[in-house]
């Protein structure tokens, strides 16, 4: 069998140590080619030296010298780049076949649509791509041939409930509905009144999931389902009445879809991205992912129910930004970056997040997008006026 090349954009973070436990396990399909991080030199070296990557980009430029050093010193003499065109050359390089694109917020999209450009097989853990350049992206990818794979494991669920050819429209493939599971988050329970006191280590420590801080801080607001919403529009080609949301406090059941005849189709498994990155990477087959089976036995508790749009009003405000349409996600995901990042860094309490982004809603002109430029213009206006509103809500 012919090995599959693959670059990692993202290669440090949760969702990239995942992939390369996974690609580890199946070495005899995959070979690592290009890895890529932010700032991590010394991780990325390691991972290089491990996986005898030809290409290692640090997307911080002054970290270079820093990197090659690194990379010298374990014997390893994969070729460094830097910067956003590091990034890029890694996403379009010849002769890679898969990239996993799990860099984390806008920052990812640029390398990203690289990769939808040039035709790859791309499998996208980097769902603020869709949120904010969704028709440009898919419309680009369609014009490449390159495929997207969901990794997000709510759309990698619906993908494998899907029948095959539903891209060209859910209703001739006999679909009612989507339906997107959320755990709910650490809050879930929380006394609404508690919410303004509680910390970043605490909004981290997700019941079900080990992830990166940004999507934590987003699946304790329910930020996180929000942009799976406007992310599934554009994987399935769904209107956004189609969609719909329910809390699942257990994540074993990770997302259905409802048929026109009274099924539901749905995708269970033990909490483990592992799962949904094998499931991409080997599609259509089915490789071992290392992990732990579903011991359905064992569980006399699956329950669902609605959310609370009025305790969680991230989640209504992602809903109303995708029927607004245009720019609105754009606007919506880069108020909501420039917000969380504000509470990781102590300058505004969690209650405020869901404020800083519906203030910046209210502001924002919403602009058609055409192009990838247009997507870039939207994000930067619209973090530039997240800026403003966060100091006045300090
Ligand atoms: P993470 O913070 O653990 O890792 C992020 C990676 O991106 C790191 O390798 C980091 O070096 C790199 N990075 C960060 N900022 C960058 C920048 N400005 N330029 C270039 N590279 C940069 O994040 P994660 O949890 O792995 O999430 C990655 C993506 O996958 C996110 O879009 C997230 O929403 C999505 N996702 C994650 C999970 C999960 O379980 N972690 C599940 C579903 C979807
Ligand atoms: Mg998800």
């Amino acid at each position: 069998m012919k090995k599959q090349n693959v670059c990692i954009l993202g290669a440090t973070g949760s969702i990239g140590e995942n992939t390369l436990d996974v690609i580890a396990r199946n070495a005899d399909r995959f070979r690592v080619v290009a890895l890529t991080a932010h700032r991590n030199v010394a991780r990325l070296a390691e991972q290089c030296a491990r996986f005898e990557a030809r290409l290692a980009v640090i997307a911080d430029p002054s970290l270079e010298d820093e990197l090659t050093a690194e990379l010298r010193a374990r014997g390893a003499n994969s070729e460094v780049l830097s910067g956003p065109e590091g990034l890029a050359s890694a996403a379009a390089m010849d002769g890679i076949d898969v990239v996993m694109a799990a860099i984390v917020g806008a920052a990812g999209l640029e390398s990203a649509f690289r990769a939808a450009q040039h035709g790859k097989k791309i499998l996208l853990a980097n769902k603020e791509s869709l949120v904010i350049a969704g028709e440009v992206f898919v419309a680009e990818a369609r014009r490449s041939g390159a495929r997207i794979l969901p990794v997000d494991s709510e759309h990698n669920a619906i993908f494998q409930s899907l029948p095959a050819g539903f891209e060209q429209g859910l209703d001739g493939a006999g679909v009612e509905k989507i339906i997107l599971t959320a755990s709910g988050g650490p809050f879930l329970d929380l006394p609404a009144a508690e919410l303004v006191r509680v910390t970043p280590e605490q909004a981290c420590k997700h019941p079900n999931w080990e992830m990166g801080r940004k999507i934590s801080v987003d699946s304790a607001t329910l930020m996180n389902k929000g942009l799976e919403v406007i992310e599934a529009r554009w994987l399935f080609n769904a209107r956004p009445e189609q969609i719909e949301v329910l809390v699942h406090p257990q994540s074993i059941v990770h997302s259905m879809v409802a048929y026109r005849d009274g099924s539901i189709l749905a995708q269970l498994g033990t909490p483990d991205m592992r799962t949904p990155i094998a499931h991409a990477l080997a599609w259509p087959e089915r490789i071992a992912a290392g992990v732990a089976p579903l011991d359905l036995a064992r569980m006399n508790d699956l329950s669902f129910c609605e959310p609370d749009l009025a305790r969680f009003p991230c989640l209504a405000l992602a809903f109303a930004a995708m029927r607004r349409g245009d720019s609105a996600p754009a606007a919506l995901n880069a108020a909501n970056e420039v917000a969380v990042e504000s509470f990781l860094e102590g300058r505004i309490s969690f209650d405020r997040i869901h404020r800083l982004v519906a203030e910046v809603m209210d502001r924002v002109a919403v602009e058609p997008l055409n192009r990838l430029e247009d997507v870039l213009e939207q994000d930067r206006e619209a973090r530039r006026l997240a800026r403003q509103q966060e100091l006045a809500l300090q």
